[in-house]
Formats: C-alpha cells, structure tokens, sequence
C-alpha cells in the first residue's frame, strides 16, 4: 500500500522574514567570513538563537584531511550546546560559493541528524532557516520534518 510524506515549509524573501529572523540571517552572514575554505572555496555561515536569546554562530571548517573538516551548522550547535543547556529556538544557514554569489545552504545528512537530536531533547520545535541560490530563505517550523523515518534514542530504547 503507497503511503505519501509531505510537510510544510515557506519561502520568503528577506523582507518577508520577522525582524528577529532576519537578525539572525545577518548573525549567519557574517560568520560566512570567517569560513575556513580553501579547498571548496563554498563558505558556509550558520547561527543559532537560544531559549534566552543569546546566539551562536559558526561557519564550515575544512581541513586538508577533508573527513576531519566540519560543517557550519554542527559547527555552531557544538558550540552552542557545550556552553548551554537551553533548548535551541532556531537555526539560519547561508551559503556563498567561489564567484561570491549566495548559493544553496541545503543542510548535508549528518547536520539534520545533529539538529534532529536536539530537537528530540526539547518541547518546541527547533525551526530552520535556509538560504538558498535566488536569495530566498526556506523556513521550516521543526527540523523534525527535514528527516523522516529518522534514527534517534528512542530507536536504541
Ligand atoms: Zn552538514
């Protein structure tokens, strides 16, 4: 029997988003300048704000032994969570390739399991914010629905 999964999302221009999330895309900008890539040359900027407002960014971290590199977004929830343990109300990524235009800041697998994990630990929805190559950002009310059929604690019991 076919079974479907939608979820919801919104794609809003800048202007479009609440003055505190656009607060926090500009946190994400300019941690893309802080970026460490020099073999990809794709910079990658992340920020997250906390249950009391404070805000963490972090930007992707290559490394010559690429495995050894990290994203953004893990880069700045690592952060955030080993100085806090207040719940994570949002995440804002952005992305800028080697011509310096804005690109798809598409989270990779292993940073959705990573937010999918805090999230898990949390009563509200942790809420993601990607930007993508038109300029736009995707919005989405819980990292939940970027990973379904997702592996968590509850599946080790
Ligand atoms: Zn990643």
């Amino acid at each position: 029997m076919n079974q479907s999964f939608t979820f919801e999302y919104q794609r809003l221009t800048y202007d479009e988003l609440t003055p505190a999330d656009q607060q926090l895309i500009d946190a994400a900008m300019q941690a893309l300048d802080g970026a460490h890539a020099p073999y990809s040359h794709f910079q990658v900027g992340s920020a997250v704000l906390m249950a009391d407002g404070s805000v963490v960014t972090g930007n992707n971290q290559e490394n010559a032994a690429y495995p050894s590199g990290l994203c953004a977004e893990r880069v700045a929830l690592f952060a955030a969570k080993s100085q806090s343990k207040q719940p994570i109300q949002a995440i804002t990524v952005v992305a800028r390739n080697a011509q310096g235009e804005m690109a798809d800041a598409f989270s990779c697998g292993n940073c959705r399991q990573v937010m999918l994990e805090y999230a898990g630990q949390q009563q509200e929805g942790l809420r993601v914010i990607m930007g993508d190559r038109t300029g736009h950002f995707i919005v989405l009310a819980d990292t939940r629905q970027l990973l379904p059929f997702s592996f968590g604690s509850e599946t080790l019991g």
